[in-house]
């Protein structure tokens, strides 16, 4: 990827080259210089060619681990076009597409929600299907639903913390994920937590809301192992430092917002895009450190952030233990390639 490019002094019809892996744009290329990018180029291509040929099979390292490579989607239009084979599943699926555009008096009612939900379920034929409660705020706004004017969202009302102070607008999301659940394995994950009373709320209001349905004779799936789990996202340091202290039946690091917080680097910020690295040691001290916890109290644990997908991070993140990503679709193939070829005795990861 290139970021934080800002101005490019380039002439009309003089030619760039855009090297997406290193991250890279070459003005007025000399010719030498023109003949290393089109060796890599066609490596590139080769390699491509190689892992999407791979993409269905699973990725297990070269040292013979298996590593469960799901998917991260933003809602059912996104897997038109996608085999469910090529994955272990959905890691994450964004609900924000819900309350896009919507107005405040038109927010998405529960039976348009559990039928958007089912429909992820019936695609993953089985697979565990893992849907985050609405993330509103911070990089994503939604109209008459966030505040507006904070002065900084990033650290405002946004994710479980505003669900949590607008409690009618969260038990509908609540009541149609519990009533999707019949159709398949299905986990609620909550974005934003910093703190174990957040999670507290949050499972209350599921167990109220699972006792609502069962009072009017509704259909819900089961709480409990083998049924709902009830997970939380680990991007924020404070969650990150204590989660032996949360209730939480399963662990997702969103180490896009993981790194900016623990960088101070914003993910949107050009200018500091450097300083906002996955791969920092601050940042892999933080995800060694939870998935040690996660592990030591049994508790499962993925990661489903870019740097899951990114093979110049996942090295590190293998290397701090991690078995599990959430990948966008387009990267499982390169991911699951990075994945086999670690650890590699060259790099001495
Ligand atoms: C993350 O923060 O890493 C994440 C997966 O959530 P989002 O990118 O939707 O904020
Ligand atoms: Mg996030």
């Amino acid at each position: 990827m290139v970021v934080g490019l800002g101005f490019v002094p380039a002439a009309n019809g003089e030619i760039a080259l855009l090297d997406a892996a290193a991250g890279t744009l070459t003005l007025a290329p000399d010719r030498a210089t023109r003949a290393r990018f089109d060796v890599r180029r066609e490596a590139g291509a080769v390699a491509a060619a190689r892992a999407g040929a791979r993409v269905h099979e699973p990725a297990v390292t070269a040292s013979g681990e298996r590593v469960a490579v799901h998917i991260n989607i933003g809602g059912p239009a996104d897997l038109a076009s996608l085999d469910s084979t090529m994955c272990d599943g959905i890691g994450l699926v964004r609900t924000e597409f819900l309350f896009d555009g919507r107005t405040a008096d038109r927010l998405p009612g529960e039976d348009e929600q559990a039928e958007a939900y089912r429909k992820i379920l019936a695609w993953a034929a089985g697979r565990p299907v893992t849907i985050r409660t609405v993330d509103a705020g911070g990089d994503k706004p939604v109209p008459g639903y966030t505040i507006e004017g904070e002065l900084n969202p990033f650290l405002g009302l946004r994710g479980v913390r505003l669900s949590l102070t607008r409690p009618e607008i969260f038990r509908v999301q609540l009541r149609a994920l519990l009533r999707a659940a019949t159709a398949g394995p299905l986990q609620i994950m909550v974005p934003m937590v910093s703190v174990p009373r957040e999670m507290t709320a949050v499972r209350s209001l599921l167990m109220e809301e699972a006792a609502a349905l069962d009072a009017v004779g509704i259909a819900r799936g089961a709480i409990g192992p083998g049924g709902v789990m009830l997970g939380m996202m680990v991007e924020v340091p404070a969650a990150a430092l204590t989660l032996d202290r949360f209730d939480t039946d399963f662990v997702s690091i969103g180490s896009n917002d993981l790194t900016q917080y623990t960088m101070a680097a914003g993910r949107d910020a050009p200018s500091v895009a450097e300083l906002a690295d996955a791969a920092d040691p601050a940042v892999i001290r933080l995800v060694s450190e939870v998935v040690a916890v996660a592990k030591s109290r049994g508790i499962p644990v993925s990661l489903c952030g870019d740097a899951g997908g990114d093979p110049r991070v996942i090295p590190h993140l293998l290397g701090a233990g991690l078995r599990s990503v959430s990948v966008a679709p387009a990267v499982v193939a390169a991911a699951k390639e990075a994945i086999r070829a670690w650890p590699s005795e060259h790099r001495g990861d």
